[in-house]
């Protein structure tokens, strides 16, 4: 069985979490904030709150950046689906814009068309987030001079994107956004086993986030309400938080991580070099690289050409699966699962999400796949196809 994805672990990150078991603080302590310095420091951003997951910290993010009942967030629809999730959670209304044919990512173009028809009805989205799909960037530098024409907030969504980089800058230094999210389930680029970071470069989202990660407690004395001395302690719940603390343990293995994160995104760029080379031959797109792009190379999305293919593309995703190839499908789009189709959303809503939905496969892409299992995969996609 040759996963998609899945972590990399040495000696190195499990005795940094044994370390840990073995010290005082198995939550609440002081690697956490050391993650988050080691992270900040990498992406070039002024403040990261680290949570536990990214899903977590889009909601925290959201909350942070005001989305309430009466707001409207955009996302992509090739996305996961906590991308969305996280504006119904605060009780918003979600949309799609429909992606780019060459880089999958939200389209500029859409973008911009349905600002401008949204702004004519007054519905303009509070937030919008895009998702660096695969690890490369969206056109953040437009989507940003969109949001100073229009006036909405941008959470980048760089849960695939750890590492890498857009116009030679870290993605994670917010050049271009309010806040960006990181994810670090074991899939992705770097792993925590669970955990998610926002990075920052605005004191008060970050100050807000931290509170709501935690309760909502505060015990800075600065930031609690006047009462009577008697009545003033060492901690006061100021807002509605919640408990999405990560722990000492997990940031152990955070922090031991990046010490090979580029060490990491070498190693997938040279699988999809591999990759490149080896599928040039056979009837599929491979990833297309926007030039401004440095990819984290997360997932390897291979576009089947159906017409010169005499399967379709459920059989082919058959097929490597039954040669035990866990191939995968990044993603269905949001609004075609049950739940956003019981909002009102139907079929071919977005055009392009839907081509691309009929015709993508993911296939394996991780630092620790060999070239052996890189051939079996070649292999069993030659035999699918030919
Ligand atoms: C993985 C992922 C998430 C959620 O990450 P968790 O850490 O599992 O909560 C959100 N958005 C995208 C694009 C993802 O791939």
């Amino acid at each position: 069985m040759i996963p998609y994805g899945r972590q990399d672990i040495n000696q190195e990150d499990i005795d940094a979490v044994v370390n840990v078991l073995q010290s005082d603080f198995l939550t609440q302590g002081p690697v956490v904030p050391k993650f988050e310095k080691t992270v900040a420091h990498y992406c070039g951003s002024q403040y990261a709150v680290t949570v536990n997951s990214a899903t977590s910290a889009l909601h925290i993010a959201c909350i942070a950046l005001g989305v309430g009942k009466a707001d409207i967030v955009w996302t992509t629809p090739i996305t996961f689906v906590a991308s969305a999730n996280c504006a119904l959670y605060c009780g918003a209304t979600v949309d799609f814009v429909d992606i780019d044919s060459c880089t999958y990512n939200l389209s500029v173009e859409r973008l911009s068309e349905k600002l401008s028809i949204a702004e004519k009805r007054g519905k303009l989205p509070k937030v919008l987030i895009p998702v660096h799909l695969c690890g490369q960037p969206c056109d953040m530098e437009a989507i940003h001079s969109l949001s100073q024409q229009y006036g909405f907030k941008i959470i980048e969504d760089a849960s695939h994107a750890i590492g890498g980089r857009y116009k030679n800058e870290p993605i994670g230094n917010c050049r271009y956004s309010d806040i960006t999210v990181f994810s670090f389930h074991p899939v992705k680029i770097i792993t925590t086993g669970e955990g998610g970071m926002a990075l920052t470069n605005d004191e008060k989202l970050a100050k807000h986030m931290r509170l709501l990660r935690s309760h909502g407690i505060t015990s800075t004395s600065d930031d609690m309400h006047q009462r009577p001395l008697e009545e003033l302690w060492n901690y006061q719940q100021i807002a509605l938080g919640y408990n999405y603390r990560m722990t000492e343990i997990q940031a152990a293995l955070g922090l031991s991580q990046m010490q090979r994160l580029d060490e990491f995104v070498t190693k997938r760029h040279d699988i999809a070099t591999r990759y490149d080379q080896m599928l040039s031959s056979l009837p599929v797109v491979t990833p297309w690289q926007h030039p401004d792009s440095y990819s984290s190379c997360h997932l390897y999305v291979i576009c089947l050409k159906l017409g010169e293919i005499d399967k379709t593309h459920r059989e082919v995703y058959e097929v490597l699966r039954d040669a035990g190839i866990l191939v995968n499908l990044h993603y269905i789009p949001v609004y075609r699962q049950p739940y956003y189709e019981k909002m009102g959303f139907v079929a071919g809503y977005c055009i392009e999400a839907e081509r691309y939905y009929s015709e993508v496969i993911s296939i394996p892409m991780h630092p620790g796949l060999t070239e052996a299992q890189q051939n079996q995969v070649v292999e069993a996609l030659k035999k699918a196809l030919l």
